[in-house]
């Protein structure tokens, strides 16, 4: 039977793997949460006055208007399942890319 120390030592390390699988997820992602939820408000409103094209004209239009790199912002989108400008409304919402990172029950 393990004793606490193993079973603290186990939390402790399980802990670990996911604040450095969340901050992994989260380093993709190459906006801060108010420049991603500006990016989402101008996709939306593209998306309900044009449909979407099955590219991310909307979000690529926004992103050159905010000097954001293309390349990089693309890999964050693509993470969370935006392949195009209907799914990064859909997929990608702010509270996953940012949730807090759990901490260690102290
Ligand atoms: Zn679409």
């Amino acid at each position: 039977m393990a004793s606490q120390d193993d079973k603290a030592r186990r939390k402790w390390l399980k802990d670990a793997y996911l604040r450095a699988e969340q901050a992994a997820s989260a380093s993709l992602m190459s906006l801060d949460r108010p420049q991603l939820e500006e990016l989402l408000d101008h996709v939306e409103a593209a998306v309900e006055a044009e449909g979407c094209d099955h590219t991310r004209r909307a979000a690529d239009a926004w992103a050159r208007r905010h000097g954001v790199d293309l390349d990089r912002l693309h890999r964050g989108l693509e993470e969370y399942g935006g392949y195009c400008d209907c799914e990064v409304v859909m997929n990608v919402d702010p509270d996953t890319v940012f949730r807090p990172v759990r901490s260690r029950p102290d």
